[in-house]
């Protein structure tokens, strides 16, 4: 039988969704989670960040949204920010993706990933777990901003390999790391002011935790570092951190202010790595972490 063709929805937009958590959550239909658990971890364990974190998650979500037009799901992601991977059943539904297509993606950019992919179950391809595992990988890539490539180019994005391949290939992991050299399970600069205005001791026992886990940090440090945090609850309260207290911050957390590591990271970026490589070290020390630990913590500070 003929393989049907993973299709896409080009539409592109610039701005990003203000106030989106970079790292994408889906919710699937639980019928369709628990059927393609396997594959779904797959996807998890395979998209991920060059320090090896996870870019996308996956959760079971009991209700299973049907549109007419998949845009208008696009527009409720948009306004919602509730990401989903839903499921065409008949004809009746999503009537604009057509019976060529096995499950449409809108795209994103790197910077502002989307969330909204539907998977084309009215078709005659039977949804084995390598098809679905490999058109899911295909769409949350086009989510993270990868176009389709052609000729030989070894990708899961090239029609010629999708369902030849299994799951993404070197050259999609070698992009990926490329373009996500940090998490996006990041706690960015904004979460970090929404977790200044937590007061509550539990909060702070459960972040200091999460420093301690994905940052390698002692308990003290943690706690320390958790403090300064909430501190600035009562030096702020529900307002933006200004210049000043992030300077601060960083200068407690890191051992150096905000400007500079927000350059060394602009210069990182372009390819100079010499500066930020020199903070991560200087913030190694002060922490008694590892560098590859630090650079988790810097883009939780300074990447949006
Ligand atoms: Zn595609």
């Amino acid at each position: 039988m003929k393989l049907m063709l993973v299709g896409i929805l080009l539409l592109f937009f610039s701005c990003g969704k203000p106030g989106a958590t970079p790292l994408v959550t889906y919710n699937v239909p639980t019928n369709i989670y628990n059927t393609y658990k396997k594959e779904l971890d797959a996807v998890t364990g395979e998209i991920v960040s060059l320090t090896g974190k996870q870019l996308v998650r996956f959760v079971p979500n009991d209700q299973n949204p049907k549109y007419t037009d998949s845009l208008d799901a696009f527009n409720d992601y948009r306004s919602s920010d509730n990401a989903w991977i839903l499921i065409k059943e008949n004809n009746t539904q999503f009537t604009d993706i057509s019976d060529g297509a096995a499950g449409i993606a809108y795209i994103g950019t790197n910077n502002s990933p989307t969330g909204i992919i539907v998977l084309n179950f009215s078709i005659p391809m039977t949804w084995s777990g390598h098809n679905f595992h490999q058109v899911v990988a295909h769409e949350v890539l086009h989510c993270l901003g990868y176009d389709h490539t052609f000729g030989d180019d070894y990708s899961i994005m090239n029609y010629n390999y999708v369902y030849g391949v299994s799951g993404i290939t070197t050259i999609d992991r070698d992009r990926l790391a490329t373009d996500f050299p940090f998490s996006l399970a990041v706690v960015t600069t904004k979460d970090l002011e929404k977790l200044a205005a937590f007061d509550e001791r539990e909060e702070s026992e459960k972040y200091a935790y999460h420093l301690m886990e994905n940052f390698g940090l002692s308990e003290s440090r943690a706690q320390i570092i958790t403090r300064h945090l909430t501190s600035y609850k009562k030096l702020g309260g529900q307002r933006a951190l200004n210049d000043r207290e992030k300077d601060i911050l960083s200068q407690e957390i890191l051992g150096f202010g905000f400007e500079k590591g927000k350059m060394a990271l602009e210069k990182y970026m372009q390819g100079e790595k010499e500066s930020m490589e020199g903070l991560i070290i200087l913030a190694a020390n002060k922490n008694k972490t590892s560098p590859e630990h630090i650079k988790e913590l810097f883009g939780e500070l300074f990447l949006k």
